[in-house]
């Protein structure tokens, strides 16, 4: 068990960044989360697993999306990307004495998250990554952390009102999700990009009917269009985020579902949704429990 250590509270770096990024969510946004950095991290750890590997170096490499506004966004100047999945990295980090600016970011897209984990391009993925069966069978996936839905993202004035309405109609997603398999099944003609953002600027020109994936990233892209987009239809699938990590450190998934319990216990998870996912437009939501880890 670990204890509670002392506090180097740090602010995250970069909510004005989030906000701007979320279009007019700025104005009332909220509290800066701060994250804090655990003392002697290493000798928390048993010798010999992955944490104390990380916490002795210092360094952690996390892959997150850089195109998901209140999820995972890093425009090009930006040092770091920010939304939930970020807050939920420097989280981990703090953990292992981490600090936030020490992190090392890398941009993952749908497609690349198992590879990424396998071939160690990443230590961590946290990128709007839906725990599945079949996902479990080649990475490791904690969690959930967080649980929406599918939904569809469609101009301001389109007649696309239920999810019969798509059946023949074009719908982009993205390679390697979830959702590009699920709206197969509802009929449409399914369009495939590499990122979401690709996808959006899609139905933004009218190349497409609509876009759809889970309903907290495209609440991001609404509330940066608010004019031009609406999401709409109830959630048509549940999707579980879970924190990727590699089937060779086996030992990562309590320590990834126990920090995170302890998150949201103190209350941290609560702030890091506020003021990110929250400024799109999403209700903070029930903390949702998480899966057992899979025995060593
Ligand atoms: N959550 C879904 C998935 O992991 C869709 C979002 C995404 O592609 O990141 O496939």
């Amino acid at each position: 068990m670990r204890f509670i250590r002392t506090k180097a509270v740090v602010a995250t770096a970069g909510l004005a960044l989030a906000l701007a990024a979320c279009g007019d969510a700025g104005d009332d946004g909220g509290e800066a989360p701060e994250v804090e950095v655990a003392d002697n991290a290493a000798d928390e750890f048993d010798d010999g697993t992955a944490m104390k590997e990380f916490a002795e170096s210092g360094e952690i490499t996390i892959g997150v999306k850089y195109d998901q506004p209140g999820i995972g966004f890093k425009g090009a100047t930006d040092d770091m990307p920010v939304g939930f999945d970020p807050e939920i990295g420097k989280i981990l980090a703090a953990d292992l004495g981490i600090a936030p600016e020490d992190i090392t970011w890398k941009e993952t897209i749908s497609d690349n998250r198992e590879p990424f984990l396998q071939e160690g391009e990443v230590d961590l993925v946290i990128a709007s990554y839906s725990i599945t069966d079949e996902r479990r069978q080649v990475v490791g996936q904690a969690g959930p952390y967080y649980v929406t839905g599918q939904q569809l993202l469609v101009a301001a004035d389109s007649d696309i009102e239920s999810l019969e309405d798509v059946a023949g109609t074009e719908v982009c997603s993205v390679t390697g999700s979830t959702s590009l398999e699920n709206i197969k099944a509802e009929g449409a003609k399914p369009r495939g990009f590499d990122t979401y953002s690709e996808c959006v600027d899609q139905v933004l020109s009218g190349t497409v009917d609509a876009m759809t994936t889970d309903g907290a990233i495209l609440l991001g892209y609404a509330a940066e269009n608010p004019d031009e987009l609406k999401v709409v239809v109830e959630p048509f699938s549940e999707e579980r985020y879970g924190v990727g990590y590699s089937l060779d450190k086996p030992e990562m998934c309590e320590w990834i579902v126990d920090t995170l319990t302890e998150a949201q216990e103190e209350g941290t998870w609560d702030d890091a949704f506020a003021a990110t996912l929250g400024q799109s437009g999403v209700e903070t939501p029930e903390p949702p429990a998480m899966d057992e880890c899979p025995a060593a």
